[in-house]
């Protein structure tokens, strides 16, 4: 690991009190970074209180401390302002919060275009849609590396495609998505691009600016932050052409028996207490992960990436999924040993303190294209190290050994 970055692990305060913990599932929840997790005891012993109701200087304070973590994420993916940036749950009510809002303003026969990589995040709601309003649901097809096939792009959006949610980097192979390309041909129709960055955000700030997206979807979780929150990013006049997705406390301008009409977003998109505490733990995450040398983080992550696909593909009866060359992706590997189960490979590894993920991730379409039932996922993130890699490879010999 180079020089600057060994000292990484020991900013996790759960790394840092489990030596012997080779944690290799960063995809499905990478760990809390100290700063966000004082953040959020800092919060809830100094400042907590609801927000956008109290009067009183506790609940000022608490006010303050959550618009600043708006204006942090705002800074993270370069918004135009920060009320483009909403919080929820997490980046699955993100995806269903576009779904539901933007999808009221489709109509029967509108078409949304989405990929055979997407996570069930960004399938299932579309699908729902689909059922609700009789929008065409079309599909973008990949390649056999699992790449997002881009070749028949216009014929794929028509002239009725009114939004393309696509993932940026995919949670099984980690291919990263031509958002250039999609976003040109979606700008040709008309059409809005929704992209998810769940699996992008820990590798790095985002500038949804530069991407030229119109919503941007991601998870706290995922970037060093507490679980149970998460961002929507909209552009601000779509936001405010949108109808709320729930109504309740926070989003309303005035209630009458009669009717209902609502605040201006973000807050329309924020019914009920917020989860403030985490949003506050996330900017602190954010923060940080703005301090970082990203150019250095990625060169290190690509070489462990590098260096665990060569250590792969010397197994016999291993079947590595997704692009060959680490460069192509973002350090997610997935792999299929003939005849062995990843549950079972899991467990094997596990009792090496090796933690990896074994299913179907959350993206059976993409896993049906594939030609697997499920797989066996390692991914890596800035804290993780050669040892790591090297105990994976030997576990996986262990594997070999124990279950063939
Ligand atoms: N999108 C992608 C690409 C993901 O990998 C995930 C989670 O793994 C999600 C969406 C959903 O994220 P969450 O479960 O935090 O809502």
């Amino acid at each position: 690991m180079n020089a600057d970055l060994t000292s990484l692990r020991s900013e996790f305060p759960l790394l840092a009190a489990a030596p012997q913990l080779h944690y290799l599932d960063s995809a499905a929840t990478a760990q809390i970074h100290r700063a966000a997790l004082d953040a959020v005891v800092r919060h809830e012993t100094n400042r907590r209180a609801n927000v956008m109701r109290g009067t009183y200087a506790l609940a000022e304070a608490a006010d303050l401390a959550f618009d600043q973590a708006r204006q942090t994420v705002a800074r993270f993916l370069n918004a135009a302002a920060p009320d483009e940036i909403v919080f929820t749950s997490g980046a699955t009510a993100s995806l269903n919060l576009v779904a539901q809002a933007f999808g009221n303003t489709l109509r029967a026969g509108d078409r949304v275009l989405i990929s055979v990589a997407e996570h069930h995040s960004n399938f299932v709601p579309w699908q729902m849609l689909r059922e609700r309003t009789g929008i065409e649901l079309a599909l973008i097809p990949v390649t056999a590396d699992g790449e997002l096939d881009l070749a028949h792009l216009p014929e794929l959006m028509g002239s009725n495609c009114r939004l393309v949610a696509v993932t940026q980097c995919s949670n099984v192979t980690g291919a990263w998505t031509d958002v250039a390309a999609i976003v040109t041909a979606a700008r040709k129709v008309g059409a809005r691009v929704l992209l998810d960055g769940a699996q992008a955000v820990q590798h790095g700030p985002q500038d949804v600016r530069a991407l030229g997206v119109d919503f941007y979807a991601f998870s706290g979780h995922k970037c060093f932050g507490s679980g149970g929150v998460g961002v929507l990013y909209g552009r601000s006049e779509l936001l405010a052409a949108m109808p709320p997705f729930l109504g309740g406390g926070g989003m309303i301008g005035e209630v009458t028996f009669a009717d209902t009409t609502w605040a201006a977003p973000p807050q329309r998109f924020e019914a009920g207490t917020p989860p403030i505490a985490q949003a506050i733990g996330l900017a602190a995450a954010l923060d940080w992960m703005m301090t970082l040398d990203w150019a250095q983080i990625h060169a290190h992550e690509q070489q462990l990436c590098g260096l665990l696909i060569e250590g792969l593909q010397r197994i016999p009866q291993l079947r590595l999924l997704g692009p060959a060359a680490a460069a192509s992706r973002a350090p997610i590997v997935s792999f299929d040993i003939e005849g062995l189960h990843p549950h079972d490979i899991c467990q094997v590894l596990d009792s090496r303190n090796l933690a990896l993920r074994g299913g179907h991730h959350c993206a059976q379409p993409l896993l049906a294209a594939l030609g697997v039932e499920a797989c066996t996922r390692a991914s890596i993130a800035l804290y993780n190290d050669e040892a790591d890699i090297r105990a994976l490879l030997d576990g996986l010999a262990e594997v070999r050994r124990t279950l063939t």
